[in-house]
């Protein structure tokens, strides 16, 4: 992986990259909406998809409201919904499953997938 640009550091310390950079099958991150909701109604601010989230760091933290704010959310890993499976108030919801199948279909995921192994004596 190319090194990636530093952005700064959040309030736990830890060093922001910006992921966005990186193409994903070679499309522009930023042309996918992927990435956590929060429902503040829901939200209580424990913490815990800010703190798990230390490698993308797609979390700030608002100290007024004591909470949690999606701050990069380009920085997601796409379909990854681990901070939301954690979130003990079910307060993070992400696309729907059909809306990524939709990206591997008009893109040809499906096609490049089968390419990378081919390329690699692997089918
Ligand atoms: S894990 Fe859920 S409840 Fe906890 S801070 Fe995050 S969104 Fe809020
Ligand atoms: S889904 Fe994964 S990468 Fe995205 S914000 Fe949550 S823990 Fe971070």
């Amino acid at each position: 992986m190319k090194d990636l640009p530093v952005i700064g550091k959040d309030p736990l310390g830890r060093t922001i990259k910006d992921f966005t950079v990186m193409p994903w099958w070679g499309i522009d991150r930023k042309d996918i909406e992927w990435y956590p909701t929060i429902d503040y109604d829901a939200c209580t601010g424990c913490g815990i998809c800010f703190i798990t989230c230390g490698n993308r760091i797609v979390f700030d933290w608002d100290k007024d409201m004591k909470k949690p704010v999606v701050a990069r959310p380009y920085n997601c890993v796409v379909s990854c919904s681990t901070c939301g499976n954690l979130c003990p108030h079910n307060a993070l919801t992400f696309p729907d499953k059909e809306y990524m199948q939709e990206i591997i279909i008009k893109e040809k995921i499906l096609k490049k997938a089968a390419d990378k192994l081919k390329e690699h004596d692997l089918i």
